[in-house]
């Protein structure tokens, strides 16, 4: 045995991990227990055009496709899991959660994630949406793409203010650092809600030419 995995099974000795969802102790690199997983609530809907995701996006903007992996629901586990990832940078999450999309996206030229604006990424250290996007794109063996999308727009917090008040607030909220070559991309946020931040994003992409974008979120709040 390594030094490093004695040294790791040590820790795990002392500070096991634990479900998110009912404090188990679990394996170490796993964040729910068996059960907890199975209690999820996943859509179980492909990336195409036949979801709620997909109608709801597409009233706001020329999207190809969409989906979630699971519906939100507040006071459940898919809250106090999107919470931990944005939160407390538990990284880990969003690769185990990147492993439950098995659909096939040959078609799709590279995965863009949601950028935080810098003032927000400085404050919290990390982009919560990386670990996720990089994992889909990287079990799908697809070009990961964070280096074109920014946000421009720091807005302090939406959430109580209204749909309008929101959808005008993130008019370009976005810009385009470099040019990104025609093709078919997927871009990745982690929660769907009025859809203003996304639809807003993919307003910003398809000002090029000849650019589609397909969506894809953790969670979908109907
Ligand atoms: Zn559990």
């Amino acid at each position: 045995m390594e030094i490093k995995s004695i040294l790791n099974s040590f820790i795990d000795l002392i500070f096991p991990m634990r479900c998110i969802g009912c404090e188990d102790v679990i394996q170490s690199n796993q964040f729910l227990c068996v059960p907890c997983l199975n209690q999820l609530t996943y859509t179980h809907w492909q990336l195409n055009q036949s979801n709620a995701v997909f109608r709801a996006l597409n009233l706001l903007c020329p999207v190809e496709a969409a989906t979630a992996l699971c519906i939100f629901k507040s006071n459940q586990l898919i809250q106090q899991i999107l919470h931990e990832m944005k939160y407390r940078n538990r990284s880990e999450i969003g690769a185990s959660l990147a492993e439950l999309f098995v659909q096939d996206i040959q078609h799709i030229d590279g995965v863009i994630p949601m950028p935080l604006h810098p003032k927000r990424l400085k404050k919290r250290g990390y982009n919560q949406v990386e670990p996720f996007a990089k994992a889909i794109a990287e079990n799908h063996k697809r070009p990961y793409l964070p280096q074109f999308l920014e946000r421009t727009k720091h807005i302090q917090s939406l959430v109580s203010r209204d749909r309008n008040f929101r959808l005008n607030a993130l008019s370009n909220a976005f810009a385009l650092k470099q040019a990104l070559p025609k093709g078919h991309y997927l871009l990745i946020d982690d929660i769907l809600t009025t859809g203003a931040t996304i639809s807003s994003a993919v307003h910003q992409l398809k000002n090029q030419n000849q650019i589609k974008i397909s969506v894809l979120t953790i969670a979908y709040a109907d």
